[in-house]
């Protein structure tokens, strides 16, 4: 079963079951400055849960683009170590505006795992949250599974929130067990375990309650049902895989980076590591730009700049001396337009915001890199590990460098930053900077993305101006 097919297929379970299929919103939210991107494909009806909104359905399924980097929940450094995160990934979800709850919520993903999909039940476990002796007797009493496979977590794992404010609740979650041949190994691995083996599949959230900024929760008017489920993980599981990487969502651009560089995935663990991350990033780096997200300095633009440095220096890493990403990035929306055309017809404007910013970045990667491994051939002489925080200030500084992307080039070396020297060195050139402000830099780079966005929008590329639809720029 394809990706899509899986897709579809989660979509009309629910629509047969009395949802309406709602089409993705796009991934800077709408009216909502507390989210950084859409993490999760409850935001768009967060309003209907706080009770704020009435639509003309009380259930609801849906398949939405989701980027997780940045903000609250932040899987960029997961990237290319695990093999069931991605910066963007998209969510299936069926939502209950207080009409269903837990004994409904239940049946309907165990049907959905066990009988539609047919999945091995010796191979699934779930976790409930801490007290929920609700939910763990439905799933006992009303489902069958037996008492040992059902898991008990606090807050951290089976307590949701969007994001430090908003619709929140206790949930349950459904994992899938991967075989002792993946993951860490360990006699202590069990569900819970951070390796690979134990791999969470969907999470149902209970959502009873609203936390105001102070932590409070009020309860919610009518108690509503949230579910995710990743749909590259669901497909690892039905193609008999072990990582989203070799699904058939995520294998056809990295077949891509194997015959861009020559070089074949999984012949070399370094080399695959790259592989994945460009592979993750050129997914969101499309569709973020599709969406109207553009590389800047600050906020949502500066964490999508981040995603194409960190791609840039593994393309780097694999020999690429030019720019490539503007190519791979154009690979995945030309690949994903069955089922995201609008964003398919905007990618000579991706491409070409991608292979600016790549421009502009090549030729100062190289130098920083060169003054980094300088510095650490000094270390070492040295005997430190520390890299001093004036040495990550002139790399961020001159060189552009983010700070995750130095801690993550020194990392597997042993090296670490020195961060409270480098925000040292940040606050003194605030300081600087307010003294003897003349304009600011920025306003250069803005003049050229502007200018791209205008001649984007002389061929066909509407998205921007319109109010509604994927296109929307908030
Ligand atoms: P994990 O513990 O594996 O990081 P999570 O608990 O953070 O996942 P949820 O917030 O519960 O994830 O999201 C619902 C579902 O979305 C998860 O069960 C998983 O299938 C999927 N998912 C979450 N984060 C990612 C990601 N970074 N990449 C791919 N799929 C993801
Ligand atoms: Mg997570
Ligand atoms: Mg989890
Ligand atoms: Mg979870």
């Amino acid at each position: 079963m394809t990706g899509k097919e899986l897709r579809s297929r989660f979509l009309s379970f629910f629509e047969q079951r009395g949802h309406t299929v709602v089409s993705s919103s796009p991934l800077v939210p709408h009216n909502d400055p507390t989210l950084l991107f859409t993490n999760a494909g409850m935001n768009q009806f967060k309003d209907c849960f706080l009770g704020n909104e009435k639509r003309d359905y009380v259930r609801a399924a849906s398949s939405q683009k989701c980027v997780r980097a940045g903000g609250k929940h932040n899987d960029l450094e997961n990237v290319g170590r695990t093999a069931r995160h991605h910066t963007f990934f998209e969510m299936l979800g069926n939502f209950s505006f207080g009409d269903y709850f837990k004994k409904e919520a239940i049946a309907y993903a165990w049907e959905f795992l066990t009988v539609d999909l047919k999945l091995d039940k010796s191979r699934l476990y779930v976790t409930v949250f801490t007290d929920d002796d609700e939910a763990a007797d439905i799933w006992h009493e009303q489902e069958g599974v037996p008492r040992e496979r059902i898991y008990r977590f606090g807050e951290k794992d089976n307590f949701w929130s969007m994001g430090d404010t908003g619709p929140c609740g206790p949930c349950t979650e459904i994992f899938w067990d991967n075989g002792p041949e993946v993951g860490c190994g360990k006699p202590e691995c069990a569900v819970g375990c951070d390796c690979d083996r134990y791999m969470e599949i969907w999470n149902n959230v209970f959502m009873q309650f609203n936390r105001s900024a102070d932590g409070t929760l009020t309860p919610l008017p009518k108690p509503a049902v949230d579910t995710g489920m990743g749909l590259e993980r669901i497909t690892t599981v039905m193609q008999g895989v072990t990582s989203n990487y070799d699904t058939d969502l995520l294998r056809g651009i990295i077949a891509y980076v194997e015959e861009l560089s020559g070089q074949r995935y999984g012949d070399n663990q370094e080399a695959s590591v790259s592989m994945r991350v460009i592979a993750d990033h050129s997914r969101a780096t499309a569709f973020l730009i599709a969406d109207g997200v553009l590389p800047s300095n600050e906020g949502r633009g500066y964490v999508l700049r981040r995603i194409m440095r960190r791609a840039m220096r593994h393309a780097k890493m694999l020999g690429f001396e030019d720019p490539v990403l503007f190519k791979t990035a154009n690979f995945v929306l030309e690949a994903m337009a069955d089922a995201y055309p609008e964003e398919a017809k905007r990618r000579d404007f991706v491409a070409k915001v991608v292979k600016n910013e790549e421009e502009r970045f090549i030729q100062t990667l190289g130098n920083g890199l060169r003054i980094l491994s300088e510095e650490i051939a000094k270390l070492k002489t040295a005997g430190q590990t520390v890299i001093p925080g004036e040495v990550v200030f002139r790399l961020y500084d001159t060189f552009g460098f983010p700070v995750d992307l130095t801690a993550d080039i020194v990392e597997k070396d042993g090296y670490t930053l020195d961060e409270p020297g480098f925000e040292a060195c940040m606050a003194e050139q605030r300081k600087k900077a307010r003294e003897n402000w003349k304009g600011s830099g920025e306003e250069a780079v803005a003049a050229v993305y502007r200018k791209l966005l205008e001649e984007g929008r002389q061929c066909e590329f509407t998205g921007y101006q319109t109010t509604s639809g994927h296109g929307t720029v908030t």
